[in-house]
């Protein structure tokens, strides 16, 4: 039988069937998927065979196959086995719930969000929540930021979940697809999950930053039908979209207007620096890059070792 995995709790997978019935699953022998070791082989999201056994009266399901991921998004333990444990697969688009105060949401952690959402070959959408708020030097703001990110490919749209503003276009981009919402605390996540299919739950928006902090425990995905079609993905405990490790080369791939230009840059493995005959850098000065990108690629590329692969990083 073919099915959909909506919650993996360790070794046990509630999986749907084709027929609308859910099966409790276990795996059999070694699964191992696109050469990474993970935790979970199995993950919200997947799209398993499985067959049905009986035990007496029970009936349980033993998953026999994955099918090929489109995208996974995975996060490494923070104890020191560092092993990998894969989040969720198959993910048609992540929205990030944008706020200019209230909390503010600064554009390096948009960007971050972005990079992140390009190096899983995920869509990304942002929504910027709460626009029934702002007064008119915020909502230019708001204007600014959509126009920036529109031009450099990202669907932008302007959302309030209480006025209910846009909301319907939120909604046809969730049909029949699978999507996950991310955003700091306070910026409107089950407000909004609310008003898209009243009462539906989702732990995401209701477990406290505080609390995560201090949260070594594991959390796991799960997944809900959407009554107008499609799913949801609740991703308790994961805030923002994990870390993912790149060559620092690869960085600038996963920031599309760089990209673009990166075949003008002199240097094939051009790091946009200090390099002569740089198109980013040129690009920048012209205005036609902005600053803020640029600002959270340097904030990448030099804060952050976590991102890139140890023996690069080290070279
Ligand atoms: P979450 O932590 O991301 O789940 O955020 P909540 O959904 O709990 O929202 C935090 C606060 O913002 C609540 O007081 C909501 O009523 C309020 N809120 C959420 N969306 C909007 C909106 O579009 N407009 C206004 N005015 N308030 C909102
Ligand atoms: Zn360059």
């Amino acid at each position: 039988m073919k099915g959909l995995v909506y919650k993996s709790t360790g070794s046990w997978y509630s999986v749907k069937a084709e027929s609308g019935t859910f099966y409790d699953c276990r795996i059999k022998g070694k699964f191992r998927m696109d050469g990474i070791k993970s935790t979970n082989p199995v993950a919200v999201g997947d799209h398993v065979d499985f067959d049905i056994e009986k035990k007496g009266d029970e009936t349980v399901g033993v998953i026999k196959h994955i099918d090929e991921r489109e995208n996974y998004i995975i996060r490494k333990s923070v104890n020191l086995s560092k092993q990998t444990h894969i989040i969720a697969a198959n993910i048609d688009v992540a929205f990030l719930l944008i706020t200019l105060n209230n909390p503010p949401t600064f554009t390096t952690f948009i960007d971050r969000f972005l990079v992140t959402a390009e190096a899983y070959h995920i869509k990304a959408v942002l929504l910027f929540n709460k626009i029934d708020t702002y007064n008119e030097d915020e909502l230019l703001e708001i204007k600014f930021l959509a126009a920036l990110y529109r031009k450099i490919g990202y669907e932008c749209i302007g959302i309030s979940a209480i006025t209910g503003k846009n909301i319907d276009k939120v909604k046809a981009l969730m049909q029949d697809k699978v999507t996950m919402f991310s955003g700091h605390s306070g910026v409107g996540k089950s407000t909004l999950i609310n008003a898209l299919e009243p009462g539906l739950s989702l732990k995401t928006s209701n477990i406290s930053e505080q609390h995560l902090q201090g949260q070594h425990t594991t959390t796991f995905a799960e997944m809900f039908d959407l009554s107008f079609g499609g799913q949801i993905i609740d991703t308790p405990g994961i805030k923002g979209f994990g870390v993912v490790e790149m060559d620092k080369e690869e960085l600038g791939d996963y920031f599309p207007e760089f990209f673009e230009l990166k075949e003008n840059c002199k240097f094939n493995n051009c790091l946009h620096l200090e390099e002569p005959h740089c198109a980013v850098k040129e690009a920048l000065e012209n205005e036609e890059v902005a600053w803020s990108r640029y600002k959270s690629y340097l904030q990448i590329l030099e804060g952050e070792e976590d991102h890139f692969r140890k023996d690069i990083y080290e070279k």
